[in-house]
């Protein structure tokens, strides 16, 4: 079942090694996000006030392990990387953090027929699975549009003719505080729509949650 070889740097592996050997896993590019709540990414969202964190585990670099590691869970069916990250984001987080509900970030049904499962549920899935006080919840919303727009607004602009990424949210979740898990945030715009939605019904807190981002 597992791959005999390192995802990074193609070393056969031993059989305590997932995915990555020793030594990769140990150069993994890791971010301070977590102990660091004014991180880069945050002030990204910190314009709307009930975003009280957001965190990234790892750094996104073209050709680096984030993306080797996030392209075959993607790509090529390693469903096992997905349930390996959400034990990273759990040993990572931070514990005392009220949340209720975790919402991966959905996925449009196209994309779903083809990929067959959303890679960011099944993070957030094995990442419940480690906290066990937080509900994962895939109900709330859902992704209307496939594409996304590739536009060279400013992120105000962007969010605004974003409205319609995702869907209204039929619940009420006032009062709740809610944590989005995302595989990688690029520019954040899509977050944020999700996050606008969340809004709208009311939740009190959001936290985001990303294996990945830029620098
Ligand atoms: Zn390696």
């Amino acid at each position: 079942m597992f791959p005999q070889n390192c995802i990074n740097c193609q070393q056969s592996l031993n059989a305590e090694e997932n995915f990555l050997c020793t030594l990769c896993k140990i150069d993994l590019p890791l971010t301070d996000d977590l102990q660091n709540p004014n991180n880069d990414l945050f002030r990204k969202f910190s314009f709307e006030p009930k975003i009280k964190s957001a965190s990234s585990y790892l750094y996104f670099i073209n050709g680096g392990i984030a993306q080797k590691l996030l392209y075959s869970l993607k790509y090529s069916g390693k469903k096992e990387i997905g349930t390996m990250m959400g034990n990273w984001l759990a040993s990572a987080f931070d514990k005392n953090l009220n949340v209720d509900f975790v919402v991966p970030v959905p996925l449009h049904k196209s994309k779903l027929r083809t990929r067959t499962y959303n890679q960011s549920e099944v993070i957030a899935k094995s990442f419940v699975s480690d906290l066990s006080s937080m509900e994962l919840r895939t109900d709330l919303v859902k992704r209307t549009v496939a594409t996304r727009t590739q536009t060279k607004k400013s992120k105000v602009q962007r969010w605004r003719n974003m409205q319609n990424v995702y869907s209204e949210v039929q619940h009420d979740l006032s009062g709740k505080s809610i944590l989005i898990v995302d595989d990688v945030i690029t520019t954040g715009a899509t977050v944020g729509m999700l996050c606008e939605r969340l809004i709208e019904s009311g939740c009190s807190d959001l936290h985001i949650l990303s294996v990945a981002r830029g620098k």
